[in-house]
């Protein structure tokens, strides 16, 4: 008989896995758990939504486990937002250039 290291329980001599949590019996550590995806982190998220990807930044949202399903469609309600916003001033931006360019003009 064999004793787990982790759970305790006992396993016939062959066995090389405790046959109730798996834990290996010849005192390695069980493989660590995967690492939690680094691009699945809040903040990392946040700041490719709203600094780098707009709106194509949304299925890192939609796709991460870590948030729950109201902030998912904030954030997304949000983005819709920012990136009507970020239009409109574009085109602000860009009427103000072709104004001042026409002033230029009209100017000469
Ligand atoms: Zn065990």
């Amino acid at each position: 008989m064999k004793c787990c290291p982790l759970c305790g329980a006992t396993t016939h001599e062959p066995a090389t896995f405790c046959s109730q949590c798996g834990q290996p019996l010849d005192g390695t550590p069980r493989p660590a758990q995967p690492k939690p995806r680094w691009y699945y982190n809040v903040w990392f998220v946040l700041f490719m939504l709203f600094f780098v990807a707009g709106p194509f930044g949304l299925p890192l949202v939609w796709k991460n486990p870590r948030l729950s399903r109201g902030v998912k469609l904030a954030l997304t309600a949000a983005m819709v937002v920012y990136t009507v916003l970020l239009i409109d001033l574009t085109r602000r931006m860009f009427q103000a250039v072709m104004n001042e360019v026409n002033q230029l003009n009209s100017a000469w």
